[in-house]
């Protein structure tokens, strides 16, 4: 079965050519718009391989995603990928401080991306 990708980003046109990329490599995905979102569809059930998290959102920042994730032993061991703007470098040490597994800087090529998803997701 494909492995599940959640990607969360208020950006449409992020989510677009990532969701492309994930698909054209095998993977299943399913999107956020912010992190509110994202925590609702983990609620319902959904358990992702993988969570692709931006940090700036709406409603909910990816910090708070991820402490979210870690208080709660059925997501703690969704690994995730956070992808934070240039510059951010206290965002990467927030980020990997509050548990998350890999940050990538924006911009990113997909082939960095896709790199990396198979690396943490254990399909290379
Ligand atoms: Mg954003």
């Amino acid at each position: 079965m494909a492995k599940l990708v959640m990607v969360v980003d208020d950006s449409a046109v992020l989510r677009k050519i990532t969701v492309f990329n994930l698909k054209k490599h095998g993977y299943s995905v399913i999107e956020a718009t912010n992190g509110e979102e994202a925590i609702q569809k983990l609620s319902e059930g959904i358990k992702p391989d993988l969570m692709l998290l931006d940090i700036m959102m709406p409603k909910m920042d990816g910090f708070t995603v991820l402490k979210k994730l870690k208080e709660n032993e059925k997501w703690i061991d969704i690994p995730v990928i956070v992808l934070t703007a240039k510059g951010g470098e206290e965002d990467e040490k927030s980020a990997l401080s509050l548990g998350a597994t890999k940050v990538m800087t924006k911009p990113f090529s997909p082939v960095q991306l896709i790199q990396e998803v198979k690396r943490v997701i254990g399909d290379a």
